[in-house]
């Protein structure tokens, strides 16, 4: 839908295209695990949260939780796919100190989400659609500690068994930017839906990465993942990297081996982690602990009856509905709260002008002071109640800026500040008059020129602005300047 020229890297040879393809692991937002009943709350003490199930004892049973069930469904449905109504769960085994089952409860041939899309956003407002693969459940694995002693590596169970819903796209994505905005668009969804907190840095959003390159129009090369990549920076510095990589390997004649590897933030490089195992490696078999997954089509109505309106409709409902351009609508709608700030505030008002205070004041403040809408120190009421002011004329915008900065430093409500601080916009011509005739009679020469040079007309009202301390009326003192300096209307 746009002309932008495609993301290339050039070699020697010529030009490469990058193909991009994301599997996210999105941690369920559930205070307990996916088969057991043990808590998942972030930075407990190492093995406290840690059940029987959890740490692999034999004969353990596992038990589904029905919460993390819904919440794979909801995000199904938000990203428009197939709820698979019958699903299996498998063992993927492989051995791994941080793994004491042998292998990790997971779902292979029949995930419980099928196909879908996601309508992606990139900064600039405009979109791209990015297949999905599949939604699917599993669990996440435990952690080792290689940093509390020097000979010795700990292992913290406290992960084992959380519930991960792990999206994998179709390899869609062509530049880094548009990986990331990917992750981003996907971060928000999940976040609007409340199955995922999003948190990446404490890793309950991470990324692996797909990267192949080729010459444009040739067949895929071969792929190498980027494991756990945490943060949109990294996803984009890792790619290039990556695509770098592979582009020197092949211009010198050799060839992409498939494996995984791991990005170094510190040093901006990925380094081979482990050959990558196909999925047959894994010996995948149906979990005979656990009977197939059958849903009740009923529940699952159940579940999409209660979606929020999701960000993509959101944003088109606040272009259309408040007149905002793309930018302004994906600014806004980038996180709940920060809408529902704004249309609140918006409710009778001029909802540009709101837009503008909220997207360009509030936002800057609130970012400096590293705060969230939901702590704003500004009610939207009040944002409302200043942007009146600006309407009925009490202040001009310029003037809002200067009672804004006053409402952060918790001066009071807008009108209040008004009153306090004289800052009442001077309406009052007469008084308008007297300031403009004193600086035309203090400039005789300006004035008579200005007939000729009227872009001069701006250094006038600069002048009647700095006599009146910022508060006359703009358009009152356009009007008299105009009629003072004998100047015809251009209208
Ligand atoms: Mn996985």
């Amino acid at each position: 839908m746009t002309d932008r020229a495609p993301y290339r890297i050039t070699g020697r040879t010529g030009e490469w295209e990058l193909v991009l393809g994301l599997e996210v692991h999105a941690q369920v937002a559930s205070h307990a695990k996916l088969f057991s009943g043990a808590g998942v709350g972030f930075g407990a003490a190492p093995n406290q949260q840690v059940s029987l199930v959890d740490a692999g004892f034999p004969g353990m049973l596992p038990v589904i939780n029905r919460f993390c069930v819904e919440q794979a469904i909801r995000t199904g449905l938000g990203l428009r796919a197939k709820v698979n109504l019958v699903s299996r769960f498998d063992r993927k085994n492989y051995f791994y100190p941080d793994l004491p089952q042998g292998y990790q409860i997971s779902q292979f041939k029949d995930p419980i989400i099928g196909e879908g899309v996601l309508v992606v956003e990139r900064n600039d407002g405009s979109t791209f659609e990015v297949g999905i693969e599949r939604l699917h459940l599993e669990q996440d694995a435990g952690k080792l500690l290689h940093d509390q002693e020097p000979n010795l590596t700990y292992v913290d169970l406290n992960r084992s068994g959380v519930a991960l819903m792990e999206i994998v796209s179709r390899p869609d994505m062509r530049s880094p930017e548009d990986a990331a905005a990917y992750v981003k668009t996907l971060r928000q969804l999940v976040r609007y839906l409340g199955t995922c907190d999003g948190d990446m840095e404490k890793g309950n959003l991470r990324a692996d990465v797909n990267v192949s390159v080729r010459k444009p129009g040739d067949p895929l090369g071969t792929r190498c993942e980027i494991k756990n990549v945490n943060s949109m920076r990294y996803i984009q510095q890792a790619i290039v990297y990556e695509a770098r990589r592979q582009v020197e390997i092949l211009e010198d004649g050799g060839v992409i081996h498939q494996e995984t590897r791991l990005f170094d933030a510190g040093k901006g490089e990925t380094r081979s982690m482990r050959s990558k195992e196909d999925a047959h490696d894994y010996r995948y078999f149906p979990d005979p602990d656990l009977l197939p997954l059958v849903l009740d089509p009923a529940w699952v109505k159940e579940i999409e009856a209660t979606l929020p309106e999701l960000p993509d409709a959101k944003r088109a409902r606040l272009q259309s509905q408040y007149g905002l351009s793309a930018y302004d609508a994906g600014v806004l709608v980038s996180d709940a709260e920060r809408a529902a700030y704004f249309e609140t505030a918006a409710a009778g008002r001029d909802a540009k002008l709101v837009a503008n205070f909220v997207t360009n004041e509030l936002l800057s403040h609130l970012s400096k002071d590293g705060l969230e809408f939901d702590q704003s120190p500004i009610p939207a009421s009040d944002i409302a109640s200043l942007v009146e002011l600006i309407e009925t004329n009490v202040i001009s915008s310029k003037i809002a800026k200067e009672v804004f900065e006053r409402m952060w430093a918790g001066e009071g409500a807008p009108a209040a500040i008004v009153e306090a601080q004289g800052l009442r916009q001077v309406t009052d011509t007469g008084a308008i008059e007297a300031a403009i005739d004193a600086i035309i009679a203090a400039n005789p020469d300006k004035a008579a020129a200005v007939k000729d040079k009227p872009q001069a007309l701006g250094w006038f009202v600069g002048q009647v602005m700095k006599a009146t301390g910022g508060k006359a009326n703009p358009a009152a003192v356009n009007e008299i300047l105009r009629s003072r300096l004998g100047m015809t209307d251009p209208a």
